[in-house]
């Protein structure tokens, strides 16, 4: 049932009906590319980096802010039937080489203030062929500009043939890396055309809607779920270089956006943020949230503050990016990240025995559908680990289903704090610890106990006056228990990865050197 195009062909079928409707508009200068411009540029696209060399199964790098040519690029290259991986602009040459290694990209995108950086990830490597966006500065010999690229592919010949959505690959997105090294993960154009399918299904967009890209377009939740199901809807994407909340909202009041899929710390942000009244918010029906836990107080605080329902959805980088999504027809369940998008089947299973669990208990969910990934990219050993022989994928979070079929995801069962043989969610707690009044963020990391063997520690930031004590005594009075949290740091931020996820990981290594401290900071 789902359209055998290729990716571009598919997100770029409103060129053909509508080609003056707008199709990305760049909020960094107010740039509109409709969709006509847009088919054309990545056609131009496709034929320049062919003409640089690009042949089916290339990867190209993209190593740069959300704009219009971010997705001119991708989908330019997925055109000339290349793979593309987005990477995060903020990581290190330390952390990016690896990736560049894995993939051999060897073509790679990015602006000029990056080159330093992606030069020296790249050294000693397959030393891609550089283009920038805008102009290249003096200092970037080789690095070519990305207008040029354009311009060589000006009225050329694009051959047919280039991608067989079934099998080729279109995008090597990297798992956040939350838990561990990010993981290199295989999708292909039908995976990504189905699970774009898979959410307008549900989302039902039209074009007279408006997004705004707030998350990265190297993460799932910018490129698929904002871009992607916006593009194949018809609507507008506006492009935000990085997230800030003020431009964030300036960008929906100016734009008409009509609605926005966000990361948690984009809700916190806009839940808690002094004046919202400041901006315009009236064109917006819907936001949406997902990629990391968003407690049921917090989600309902932030659809008071902006007056329109907040739902969640819930997926993975290995399923292109949703399993799971509200819709948007039936009333909003607190706390609940969806329902199952068509096509996807799912099991709850015991943690320890992997057995099913009868309707409404808790544990691993598993999950199987069309939009799964091929594999993980030069990993044999991890995909096996995580995607049985059946098609069965181990998500590695805990859930548990309603009688209704919602959906709700406690944490990671590898973040779970085990007290006494007991697991404690950090969500669960950090959720609790958001409601406190003079709390404007909160981590909660597993502290070694010699008869416990873990217990909760809170990091937490303070937005009022509050002590340690206050701060205990709260959790106390609210959990089981084995929950309360015995230990309490003052921090002045949470660190957050681009896709919304608390460091934990992070924290966690702070604490061990000693780094955290119980006192507030002045
Ligand atoms: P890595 O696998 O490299 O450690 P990651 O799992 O954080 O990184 P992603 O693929 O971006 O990388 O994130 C998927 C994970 O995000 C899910 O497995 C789940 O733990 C979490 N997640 C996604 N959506 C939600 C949600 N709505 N509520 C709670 N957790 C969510
Ligand atoms: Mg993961």
């Amino acid at each position: 049932r789902v359209p055998d195009l290729s990716l571009p062909d598919f997100l770029l079928r409103a060129a053909d009906d509508r080609p003056d409707a707008p199709a990305v508009i760049d909020a960094a200068s107010g740039r509109t590319v409709t969709y006509g411009e847009l088919r054309r540029d990545v056609r131009r696209c496709a034929v320049g980096l062919r003409r640089r060399g690009m042949r089916p199964g290339d990867v190209l790098a993209i190593v740069a802010p959300n704009s219009p040519e971010w997705l001119v690029a991708c989908l330019g290259a997925m055109a000339a039937g290349g793979m593309v991986s987005g990477i995060n602009p903020l990581y290190t040459a330390d952390e990016i080489a690896p990736q560049l290694r894995d993939h051999g990209a060897r073509f790679l995108l990015t602006i000029p203030p990056f080159l330093s950086l992606v030069r020296s990830a790249a050294a000693g490597g397959v030393e891609p062929d550089i283009m920038v966006l805008g102009e290249a500065p003096d200092d970037g010999a080789g690095a070519t500009p990305f207008a040029d690229v354009l311009a060589a592919g000006e009225g050329g010949h694009l051959p047919g043939g280039l991608v067989d959505p079934a099998v080729d690959l279109a995008l090597l997105p990297y798992s956040s890396g939350t838990t561990g090294l990010a993981k290199g993960v295989m999708l292909t154009h039908r995976a990504m055309v189905t699970n774009v399918e898979q959410m307008q299904a549900v989302m039902a967009l039209s074009p007279a809607d408006r997004s705004v890209a707030a998350a990265p377009f190297f993460h799932a939740v910018g490129l698929v779920v904002v871009a992607g199901v916006t593009l194949r809807a018809g609507g507008t994407v506006v492009t935000l270089p990085r997230f800030e909340v003020d431009a964030y909202l300036a960008a929906i009041a100016e734009y008409r956006v009509t609605v926005s899929v966000v990361v948690p710390p984009i809700v916190l942000a806009m839940a808690r943020h002094p004046a919202v009244d400041r901006y315009d918010l009236s064109s917006l029906r819907l936001l949406g949230s997902g990629a990391a836990p968003l407690g049921a107080d917090l989600q309902q605080e932030c659809a008071a503050r902006i007056g329109c329902p907040v739902g969640q959805g819930y997926g993975m980088t290995e399923a292109v990016a949703a399993i799971a999504l509200f819709d948007a027809d039936l009333p909003v369940v607190p706390g609940s990240v969806g329902m199952l998008l068509p096509g996807v089947e799912a099991r709850i299973v015991d943690v320890m025995t992997g057995a099913d669990l009868p309707a409404g208990e808790t544990g691993e969910l598993v999950v199987r559908g069309p939009q799964l990934m091929a594999g993980y990219l030069n990993n044999a050993e991890a995909t096996a680990a995580t995607i049985d022989a059946d098609g069965w994928l181990h998500t590695g979070d805990l859930a548990r289903f309603d009688a209704d079929g919602n959906l709700f995801v406690d944490d990671r069962l590898k973040e779970l704090v085990k007290v006494k043989g007991l697991q404690v969610a950090p969500a669960e707690l950090e959720a609790l610890l958001r409601t406190h009044p003079a709390v404007a963020d909160a981590a909660v990391i597993p502290v070694p106990d010699e008869r416990a063997g873990e217990r909760p520690k809170a990091v937490v930031v303070a937005s009022g006056p509050v002590d340690a004590e206050a701060i205990l005594a709260f959790v106390a009075a609210r959990v089981a228990p084995h929950k309360r949290i015995t230990e309490v740091a003052f921090v002045e931020a949470i660190p957050t990865s681009p896709s919304g996820k608390i460091l934990r990981r992070l924290l966690v290594a702070q604490d061990r050197a000693g780094a955290l401290s119980a006192e507030r900071p002045m």
